[in-house]
């Protein structure tokens, strides 16, 4: 089987998976005091300061948290004030994940004023549209690294300089980047992780907190985790993110540059021997692992399904909610024609993936579009 769906989860790393065994028998809850739960503290501790070292900052920065869903509602419910004084205006985009999207409309019904920035034809960020949006009443800005429909990558450092400037805070969602590019925590005041994005367990994930800002719980209870994040720590999967966060700052970063080999390859493959292709975001920076394309004539959907009956693992737009078939609100944002929306699938590759894996899909490939495109819609 060929899987290319690593931007809605990754296989799990051999090395965290040898991690996550030698540990199955350390139940012992990391709050006792006894000997046994001690050992599990320090094994966090090291889990956190693997993660720090991935994002470049200090252990005490990192708050665990159960996924990228609630670093990012943590992030955006846990610094604003509970309700709006005259720094009232909140910053985000229109292509950002349904976990800050969702959030958002909370926010709005809680007196936020927010504005949602335009992408255009090519999934890019305009900075004059942030620019002329900021103003000394933003709180918040919240702004996705790359997108993980289209991969393509924001200037959100940028962003965090203007961001500054106006004494507003910048929370960036880098669930997408983790092990594809590298990047520090240190520009902004808040980042997202998930660790299921980078070789790890689902149900895992850390919120960066730069020293200084003011956050409060969305979760409350024993006061674990500086009392930002209540509950007995995910003790297994914290450890497994920790040994992901390590490879993926060492090894993931140093095996890069075969990740976009193939996929250029293939993006090439397709651009000259699949005729009416059409990739979208070709021309933005992109996370050199993603590919999203559009067969003319091809429902995504059904491109998705034909290809798995070939072992091919693919997706069509994000698999972020349940189901995951309504027609993406990324590519809408971006003004695409409605027939290059319901024909996009995503391809997203990860380390694992071989070039011989690529020579098969440039056999089927061709194949399937050519049977589905003989087939009267
Ligand atoms: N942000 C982005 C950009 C994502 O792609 C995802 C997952 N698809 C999330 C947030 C949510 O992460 P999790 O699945 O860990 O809740």
């Amino acid at each position: 089987m060929i899987y290319l769906d690593n931007n809605a989860t990754t296989p799990l790393a051999p090395e965290v998976k040898t991690c996550i065994f030698d540990h199955i028998n350390f139940y012992a809850n990391p709050s006792s005091l006894h000997a046994l739960g001690r050992k599990n503290r320090q094994l966090l501790d090291n889990a956190r300061q693997q993660v720090a070292f991935l994002l470049e900052c200090k252990p005490q920065e990192i708050i665990f948290t159960s996924g990228g869903t609630e670093s990012n509602n943590l992030a955006i419910l846990g610094s604003l004030p509970n309700s709006p004084g005259t720094k009232n205006h909140i910053i985000t985009t229109q292509v950002e994940h349904p976990s800050v999207l969702e959030t958002m409309k909370k926010c709005e019904s809680r007196g936020w004023k927010v504005t949602y920035l335009p992408v255009n034809k090519d999934g890019e960020l305009c900075l004059s549209s942030f620019t002329e949006s900021i103003s000394p009443k933003t709180f918040l800005v919240s702004i996705m690294y790359a997108n993980n429909e289209t991969g393509v990558i924001f200037p959100v450092e940028k962003i965090a300089k203007i961001a500054k400037e106006y004494n507003a805070l910048i929370h960036v969602d880098a669930t997408q980047i983790v092990g594809r590019s590298a990047f520090s925590a240190s520009n902004f005041d808040l980042l997202t992780l998930s660790g299921h994005k980078f070789h790890s367990l689902k149900g895992v994930g850390a919120l960066y907190v730069k020293t200084g800002v003011r956050i409060v719980p969305i979760i409350h209870g024993g006061k674990q985790e500086r009392n930002i994040r209540s509950g007995t720590e995910n003790f297994h999967n914290i450890i497994a993110m920790g040994q992901a966060s390590h490879l993926a700052k060492t090894l993931f970063l140093a095996k890069i540059s075969n990740v976009k080999e193939m996929r250029d390859n293939l993006q090439n493959f397709i651009l000259h021997n699949i005729p009416n292709s059409t990739i979208n975001g070709i021309n933005s920076s992109r996370l050199i692992n993603t590919m999203n394309v559009s067969f003319n004539g091809v429902l995504g959907e059904i491109l998705v399904r034909e290809l798995s009956k070939h072992k091919i693992y693919i997706s069509h737009g994000s698999a972020c909610s349940s189901g995951g078939r309504d027609p993406s609100h990324v590519l809408k944002a971006m003004n695409l024609d409605w027939g290059l929306i319901l024909n996009a699938v995503r391809f997203s590759f990860s380390i694992y993936n071989t070039m011989q894996e690529v020579e098969l899909i440039k056999k089927i490939l061709p194949q399937v579009i050519c049977k589905l495109r003989e087939i009267p819609t």
